[in-house]
């Protein structure tokens, strides 16, 4: 069988290495950039944070979570780990779960997948724009690539089409998502595409002078009263409001209620807890000692200003209860980074019209969709690896047909 995978990310890379398994496929990747896995060098700051021992169906944005789980049982976290250690990149994990690989260099992967794909006989086509992809009108699973390179547009017949060309995210990457009008055309739904892991920008006020400063969190999203969405997770201070995990995990909800009235809620758990209370009942402790052991110094001076204190001042039980509540923030959100900001793209191909066994599309047979063109979205911390290579993966090993793990 010929089989065209379409973008030579995560996930179009592994399904190209999966599928070639099978001697009687002949394999071709395309990919526009002069390289494969453009994306993956700048992953994880150029450490590639791969996957996460907190990986559930729960902490993706997506619609169906059954499939979600269903497709999660078939790849987990040591799946992943299997199959990268036997294609030569052995993992480990930091203290809270984030798992690199064990060079930490995302230069490394990409050079070690790229030999496999080289040994594993996939024709590269590097430097390579697919323009269209039309299903062939006689009824068979055939389809026609139309291509472009320095050398002309020329038109290809292929057998099965897995399409993994990403969605919008970093576009000077790749992912320009011009081929979601292509599967508009052969009967897949595009949900609106809205950047995801990105800046979130609020109205400032007294926090503006506070620029640069990173703080751990909980950070929340309110229309109104209605709470859209939590995470907890370092955040920093930006010219035009917050950035850092923290935030990243909830800014696509800013996209989603676009036209809505927003605020962003950032509060600091610490201070329930039993340590700080026991810490303000030692002799000689004022706010300015007290905070400074939780949070940087120019933080915690805002939050004992802004709460009518000096340094200096003890921490009694009424101060404290005051400085408490004060220290609940609000912040106007006027809007997002835009996608040359975000690391993910939500909206896409509604899971549910492919297959979570095969990525087989329900509306397109032999049409295989995987990684970002889906809408799927993990938080920080290598969700969005998982769920590239594992998509690619289930994809290419069922075009395989080999029943065995790799
Ligand atoms: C700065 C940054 C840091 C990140 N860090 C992490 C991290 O540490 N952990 C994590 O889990 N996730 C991270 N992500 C997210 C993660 O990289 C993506 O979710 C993942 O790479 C998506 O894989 P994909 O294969 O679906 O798409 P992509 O990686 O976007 O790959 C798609 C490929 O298709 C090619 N292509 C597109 N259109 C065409 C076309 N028409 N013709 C030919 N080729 C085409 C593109 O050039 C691209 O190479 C990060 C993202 C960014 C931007």
């Amino acid at each position: 069988m010929k089989i065209a995978v379409i973008g030579a990310g995560a996930s179009g890379i592994m399904a190209a290495l999966m599928a070639a398994r099978s001697q009687n496929h002949e394999i071709v990747l395309f990919e526009r950039n002069e390289r494969v896995g453009r994306k993956l060098l700048v992953t994880g700051s150029g450490r590639c944070n791969v996957t996460n021992s907190g990986v559930s169906a729960e902490r993706y944005a997506c619609d169906d979570k059954a499939w979600m789980k269903r497709f999660l049982d078939l790849w987990g976290v040591g799946e992943l780990e299997e199959v990268l250690r036997k294609l030569g990149l052995p993992l480990k994990a930091t203290d809270d779960g984030w798992y690199y690989p064990l060079s930490e260099s995302a230069h490394a992967v990409v050079s070690i997948l790229e030999h496999r794909l080289r040994l594993a006989g996939v024709k590269l086509r590097v430097a390579t724009t697919v323009k269209e992809i039309k299903a062939q009108a006689n009824g068979e699973e055939e389809f026609e690539v139309a291509w472009q390179s320095a050398d002309g547009l020329f038109r290809e017949r292929f057998d099965r089409v897995v399409l993994a060309a990403g969605g919008k995210a970093y576009p000077d990457l790749g992912s320009k998502g011009e081929l979601f009008d292509a599967l508009g055309a052969l009967g897949h739904q595009i949900r609106p595409l809205i950047p995801a892991l990105g800046p979130v920008y609020v109205k400032l006020g007294d926090f503006a002078a506070l620029k640069g400063q990173r703080f751990d969190a909980r950070v929340a999203i309110y229309s109104q009263e209605r709470c859209l969405g939590q995470a907890e997770g370092n955040v920093i201070v930006t010219e035009r409001g917050f950035n850092g995990p923290g935030v990243m995990d909830l800014s696509h909800l800013v996209g989603l209620h676009a036209k809505e009235a927003l605020t962003l809620a950032v509060t600091f758990p610490f201070l329930q807890s039993k340590t700080f209370h026991e810490l303000a009942g030692l002799t000689g402790q004022n706010l300015g000692s007290l905070l400074a052991g939780w949070l940087p110094p120019k933080i915690a001076e805002r939050l004992i200003r802004r709460a009518g204190f000096s340094l200096a001042e003890p921490p009694g039980q009424e101060s404290l209860k005051h400085l408490i509540a004060q220290s609940n923030l609000v912040f106007p959100i006027i809007g997002t980074g835009d996608f040359s900001r975000s690391q993910v793209t939500v909206g896409g191909v509604p899971v549910g019209e492919v297959s979570a066994e095969t990525f087989e599309s329900r509306l397109a047979p032999g049409l295989y969709l995987v990684g970002e063109t889906l809408d799927v979205a993990g938080p920080c911390g290598g969700f969005n690896l998982h769920f590239a290579f594992g998509s690619g993966y289930l994809a290419g090993a069922y075009l395989a047909r080999l029943n065995q793990p790799y």
